[in-house]
């Protein structure tokens, strides 16, 4: 092993690939690796498993490389490890040297909003003539930044990045690793971040990006981004030549106005570069504001009128959205609509390996976008992707894939020149049981295959938001800190949302435990490949069996329980077999577990049978979501930590403690102990009301509209004529009723649902397939999507307006609800 201290004069690696996630490794031999400590992770974890899988070179922090580590890699002969101050810095120090050798204009996107669509839309209005490099989605952070400009090859004559920051000082650190030449200022929002002291600072930490550009575009209009500018940026860019436009009166150097028509709007700009009127079918605010940054950007670049209206009409809507959804045959697909090219194939291939659902794996794959590179090149590398990746089966569609078919060496592959001879002649009876990735660039129609092959939904689904679930898990991790495991409850089919899916991304994210509440759920997930330690909180003498041969782990809450499973276990020949257990306390809440009384009791039956293994002891809070119990919740504590402490002593081993639901770790920081079970939170509902801001909004429940009716004053709709026509009214059936889990309490009025931006009343009774609703005051057509809960129609409202909790409505919605996973 070669090891270079932090004096040294830099890291010079031969890799071509930095990897910072060590689930993200593709071709290990040509990868480096940046240990990175976070709040939540800490990547010197990874560093042994990844020399494993073939990895070399290695960044790693001083800090953070210990002894046993230094003991290990120094046992490693071929492997090259840095020790630095901060792996992120040495990541930023490395790309910033690359960045340097590359002399092409490079496209700077800072702002509040828009910096993804406005980069997304100039590499499209660009990559005709150029052969363009950019972050691929959102990556742009810290780490994102650096990993964005690391793709720069000889190859490419543009580049075209965004930066985003959270707080002040960071900018400064991504000037040097993007070096822009020309920097677009999307907009600034009135939020008040809180990595900011105001939003004046919050201006001018942005603007730190731009201090070389030798041009900057930005829109007048926002008045301290122009003062900033001026009172900021120009002192210390003297030669900066400042691109403004803006409304009439703003006094911008090209002056826009929009003139909306009803399908489509004119933007006329006059000014700097003459005066120029483009169409354009967007309409609304904001796609109009990122579209005006792109053209001035276009005509500023050089390109002709015609060009640019020609390419405006071409220009698509960004979509990030990946799907995850059950297909025919037993498959799960795959839904990809980011961008086909090599970077946007390599993610959706991350998130297929993620999937535990299923053993095989397919792609769908139309002709990549290119860059530059020969199509022997392109598909190589391509080829070799899926083989990293272990896919068991490509079908290529297109001219060009088609060509190479000669590059991939799967164990079944077949190729077809466009989409639709796909449909008509693959046997698709031979596509089942597996995973199936679905991702092709927009001329080749996929939606159509994606059609196909996803199963019929009634028309009512819940859609869930895997990146909004990481977010609420990652939220709860900072706030009990890495020294506190976690233990993700997803009994109940996960809150309603889907256990497999939902386990599945918890293990990647790697969550300590998952807790079930019986046998069958724990074995379904093991089915799935869920191989997370698994605590099952109602198992019964039957369900022992299965205990045993998926590894799942009891609560023992009772002498009954105990005795059985003493019983039970006497009869396994290899100890190893048995699965360890978690004692159950009852502290107040009267449900299950040990009461004080049992403990002399129970700690004679531990002690003379040692091969029941305790892996932990819990209690659980009564009242955590409420103020008023906060007495009676510090009482259990005590009462909790008593007894722990007694069993403990009596065991002669240390074992996970933990008493904290959602609701107590935000309401009793002090007692998270070794571990806390979240629940609700999850899933986007702060049960003490205090932080919900701090959530996102995870599951999405919708509808869709069957029919429009026009009612007189004096009729009645539904069952019991209970609702009554007071004017002339539009009434609307939904296709969803209390099978749903549309509650019953939630008719006549009591319940409100989201039509095209407006809120409606149900009217009359629900039904158990079918609910009405009065969209007499909303823009309502046949079919049109309607929005049950989400986002804007909070769940915890609506469970207020019935008398119950959010996690009754979540686990009682209907089987026949399709649940769909996505993120962007
Ligand atoms: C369901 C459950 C939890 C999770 O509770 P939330 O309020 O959803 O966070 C924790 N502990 C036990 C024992 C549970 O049954």
């Amino acid at each position: 092993m070669s090891l270079t201290g932090n004096n040294a004069q830099g890291i010079t690696t031969k890799a071509a690939y930095i990897l910072t996630d060590s689930r993200q490794v593709s071709f290990p031999e040509q990868s480096i690796f940046f240990a990175i400590k976070g709040v939540r992770h800490d990547g010197h974890q990874f560093v042994p498993e990844l020399y494993e899988s073939g990895v070399r070179e290695f960044v790693v922090e001083e800090a953070s490389f210990s002894e046993a580590l230094r003991t290990l890699t120094s046992q490693w002969d071929d492997a090259q490890i840095w020790v630095v101050p901060s792996a992120i810095r040495a990541l930023q120090k490395l790309v910033s040297e690359k960045r340097r050798q590359f002399d092409i204009p490079v496209v700077g996107i800072a702002g509040s909003n828009g910096k993804t669509i406005v980069k997304e839309w100039l590499v499209q209005l660009t990559a005709p003539g150029k052969r363009v490099v950019a972050s691929p989605k959102s990556y742009n952070s810290q780490i994102g930044v650096p990993l964005s400009v690391w793709n720069l090859s000889k190859e490419h004559n543009l580049g075209i990045f965004e930066a985003g920051i959270s707080q002040a000082h960071e900018m400064e650190h991504l000037q040097p690793v993007m070096q822009p030449s020309i920097g677009i200022f999307t907009n600034i929002g009135p939020a008040h971040d809180d990595g900011f002291r105001s939003r004046k600072q919050k201006i001018t930490e942005k603007l730190r990006l731009f201090t070389k550009v030798r041009k900057l575009i930005y829109r007048k209009d926002y008045k301290d981004i122009d003062e900033e500018v001026s009172l900021i940026l120009r002192p210390v860019n003297p030669f900066l030549e400042v691109i403004s436009w803006g409304s009439g009166h703003s006094g911008a150097s090209i002056q826009v106005v929009y003139d909306l028509q009803k399908d489509k709007t004119f933007i006329d700009f006059k000014g700097k570069f003459g005066e120029h009127t483009f169409e354009t079918s967007f309409r609304d605010d904001a796609s109009l504001e990122n579209l005006t940054h792109c053209i001035v950007f276009l005509l500023d670049f050089g390109l002709s009128h015609s060009t640019i209206q020609e390419r405006i009409f071409h220009l698509k809507p960004v979509s990030m959205r990946l799907e995850l959804k059950e297909g025919i045959n037993h498959c799960y697909i795959i839904d990809d609509a980011y961008n086909n090219d090599v970077q946007g194939l390599s993610m959706a291939l991350n998130f297929l390996g993620q999937q535990e659902q299923r053993q095989k794996k397919t792609v769908i794959l139309s002709d990549v976008l290119q860059t530059g590179q020969t199509p022997a090149e392109l598909y190589g590398l391509v080829a070799k992707l899926l083989k990293e990746k272990a896919i068991d089966e490509v079908i290529g569609i297109g001219p060009e894939i088609s060509s190479q078919a000669g590059l991939f060496e799967l164990p079944n592959q077949h190729f077809f020149p466009d989409t639709d001879t796909f449909l008509s002649d693959f046997p698709f009876n031979t596509l089942s049981d597996s995973l199936v990735l679905v991702k092709g660039a927009r001329p080749f129609s996929f939606e159509k295959i994606v059609h196909r092959l996803q199963q019929k939904a009634h028309g009512t689904v819940l859609e869930i938001n895997l990146d909004a679930l990481a977010h609420n898990l990652n939220y709860y991790r900072s706030k009990v800190g890495s020294g506190t495991k976690i233990m993700a409850m997803v009994k109940a089919f996960a809150y309603g949302s889907g256990s497999s899916e939902v386990a599945s991304l918890l293990q990647y994210h790697r969550v300590d435990y998952l807790g079930v509440a019986y046998a069958d759920e724990g074995v379904a997930l093991r089915q799935y490949g869920i191989n997370l330690p698994c605590m099952v909180m109602n198992a019964t003498v039957p369900a022992f069996d299965l205990l045993i041969q998926y590894k799942l782990e009891p609560e023992i809450y009772s002498r009954r329980i105990l005795l059985d499973w003493i019983n039970y276990i006497k009869k396994i020949n290899d100890p190893s077999e048995i699965p360890s257990v978690h004692l159950k306390l009852d502290t107040g809440m009267h449900r299950l577990g040990f009461v004080k009384d049992d403990y002399e009791w129970l700690i004679g039956q531990l002690q003379s049978h040692p091969a029941v293994k305790v892996a932990s002891i819990f209690s659980h809070l009564v009242g955590a979501d409420e103020g008023v119990h906060n007495e009676f919740s510090k009482h259990q504590y005590q009462q909790f930590e008593e007894g722990a402490a007694l069993l403990e002593d009596a065991l002669g081993y240390k074992t996970i403690k933990h008493i904290l639901n959602s609701a107590g770790i935000v309401r009793f920081p002090d007692y998270k102990l070794d571990m806390v079970r979240l629940g609700i939170g999850l899933y986007g509902v702060e049960a003490t009301g205090q932080e919900q801001r701090a959530l996102q909004s995870v599951g999405t429940l919708k509808t869709i509209i069957s029919q429009i009716k026009y009612l007189s004053s004096g009729e009645t709709v539904g069952y019991s004529r209970k609702g009554h026509i007071e004017h002339d009214s539009a009434i609307a059936t939904l296709a969803i009723g209390y099978a749903d889990g549309y509650d019953r309490g939630l008719g006549n009025g009591t319940g409100q649902v989201l039509v095209n931006g407006t809120l409606c009343p149900t009217i009359g009774n629900i039904c158990m397939d079918m609910t009405m609703i009065d969209v007499t005051s909303a823009r309502a057509e046949e079919g049109d999507e309607v929005i049950v809960f989400g986002k804007e129609v909070p769940i915890t409202e609506l469970a207020k307006s019935i008398n119950t909790i959010p996690y009754e409505l979540l686990t009682g919605i209907g089987d026949r609800v399709k649940r769909v996973f996505y993120k962007e």
